[in-house]
């Protein structure tokens, strides 16, 4: 895998982006705060057709994906409040981070939601960059009969 390979896939997930043809954005709306349809997807990709639901309950799986992202955002979140602010025993140090990192977890959820479910999917539907929707309806030519 190269780094074009990876910077390609990050950018594509990052902007939840449908992992079969890059380009179908697979969510109903754009804003994932609007929280009562942050997971509202399409059962098919707009662009290539790729089923998004792969089976029933297929979703339950994203909860790993979830809970990694988060731990993986509270070391980022760790790392830059110690170089900024420092962290240590001998005062409320660790007590004040812990609440910035609930907030930002709080504020940054909605849209980890959708990335856990981009994420998943992207590990059973893989990238073709000539995806295209399965089922296209072709103009029929007129017969002649001369
Ligand atoms: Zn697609």
């Amino acid at each position: 895998m190269s780094i074009q390979t990876i910077a390609a896939y990050l950018k594509s997930t990052l902007r939840l982006k449908c992992p079969h043809c890059r380009k179908g954005f697979l969510f109903r709306t754009s804003n994932p705060y609007k929280l009562s349809h942050t997971l509202d997807m399409y059962d098919k990709c707009p662009v290539c057709g790729q089923k998004t639901e792969l089976e029933t309950g297929f979703w339950y799986g994203t909860g790993y994906v979830s809970y990694a992202l988060t731990v993986a955002l509270s070391v980022f979140n760790l790392i830059w409040y110690w170089i900024f602010f420092g962290i240590s025993w001998k005062d409320n140090s660790i007590i004040h981070w812990l609440i910035v990192n609930g907030i930002i977890l709080i504020l940054t959820m909605p849209y980890l939601m959708r990335l856990s479910r981009i994420i998943y999917l992207s590990i059973f539907v893989h990238y073709d960059p000539k995806a295209t929707p399965k089922h296209v309806s072709t103009p029929t030519q007129p017969v002649s009969h001369d």
